[in-house]
């Protein structure tokens, strides 16, 4: 059985058959799929889609909606182990949005995020219609790296990088109250238009971690879909969830609500053996990637309940962003 429901069970029901086995590593259900380029080499390949009013305000500015494009995508890259290389862009736009200046801010945030992490634009698509964009982006991943969803054991240390909710704090301060305290905040617009994509970590994983997921529907979604992939239950204490002091300002009612269900963080949680962990933390400090252990994996209960929250279990289902859910 599985709890996939909206989006999910679309993509199950329609498409996921429809993976062939010529060349594939991975298909459908991780964070990129994987495919074998030659006797050594392999390349991950993940698509994101961001459409106006639901995956940024109608007010953005062309810049900020290049940059989180990029960003949100590399993001699956970091989520593979892989290292992304070159990209495409379908963009859809409608005409009376098409003016220089909108174009030039949009290619300077392009530019800016491509040369940042050293990735080519390569190709694409641009037509008239609704503001849309789609980018797909291909990395290399040597063969025998890489991180996926379905390697956690019963016993593994669950991790997650920086910090959790920042994503839905921004969304709340841009969408319900732009001049209050969170909508002013300019550290969680710069994560909201800008979100870090952990590609460091992810390449530094491929030595330590058993599974990996990049958090973008919320710790608890995200997290879910690792631990269906892997056939186990995740562990997890709020006290351990690692939120900006900023965010501690308000009720902890709200700010673990976001933490734990909140999208757009963009953080990689992910699982290691316990042996690993003392070398792994060594890495992680040494190269000043801040990372935090949140909880263990457990054997997967009779009732399938993937997660539980100080030892109460949360449904994966509701606790995510799902563009089909109910
Ligand atoms: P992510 O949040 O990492 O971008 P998604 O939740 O969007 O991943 O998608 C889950 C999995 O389903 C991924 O492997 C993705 O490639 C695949 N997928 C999503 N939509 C489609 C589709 N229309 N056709 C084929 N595969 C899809
Ligand atoms: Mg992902």
């Amino acid at each position: 059985m599985t709890q996939s429901t909206g989006e999910f069970a679309l993509i199950d029901n329609y498409f996921k058959d429809l993976t062939g086995q010529s060349g594939v590593v991975v298909g459908i259900g991780d964070d990129a799929a994987v495919i074998a380029a030659d006797a050594l080499s392999q390349m991950a390949v993940a698509t994101d889609t961001l459409v106006e009013s639901v995956h940024f305000p109608q007010w953005a500015e062309a810049k900020q909606i290049a940059t989180r494009a990029l960003c949100v995508n590399l993001s699956d890259m970091a989520a593979m182990g892989a290292e992304p290389k070159w990209f495409t862009l379908a963009l859809t736009l409608p005409v009376e949005t098409a003016s220089d200046a909108w174009l030039r801010g949009f290619s300077a945030g392009l530019a800016q995020i491509a040369a940042q992490h050293n990735i080519a634009l390569i190709g694409g698509d641009t037509t008239a219609g609704p503001l849309t964009i789609s980018i797909t982006l291909l990395g290399e991943l040597p063969k025998g790296r890489g991180l996926y969803r379905n390697g956690a054991k019963s016993g593994d240390m669950i991790y997650v990088s920086g910090t959790l909710g920042d994503g839905a704090a921004a969304l709340e301060g841009l969408v319900t109250n732009p001049q209050g305290v969170l909508g002013q905040n300019k550290r969680l617009l710069e994560h909201f238009y800008c979100p870090v994509p952990q590609l460091e970590l992810g390449l530094g994983l491929c030595d330590f971690a058993s599974a990996c997921i990049d958090i973008s529907d919320g710790l608890v979604a995200d997290l879910g879909h690792l631990c269906e992939a892997s056939q186990v239950s995740a562990q997890i204490y709020s006290q351990q969830l690692p939120i900006h002091p900023e965010l501690k300002q308000l009720s902890k009612q709200q700010y673990l609500q976001w933490a734990l269900s909140g999208g757009d963080d963009y953080q990689l949680c992910f699982t290691l053996p316990e042996a690993q962990q003392r070398a792994f933390e060594g890495w992680a400090a040494s190269n000043k990637i801040p990372v935090t252990a949140i909880g263990k994996m457990v054997p997967l209960d009779h009732n399938q309940n993937y997660i539980r929250v100080d030892n109460q279990s949360v449904s994966v289902i509701t606790g995510g962003y799902n563009h089909f859910g109910q």
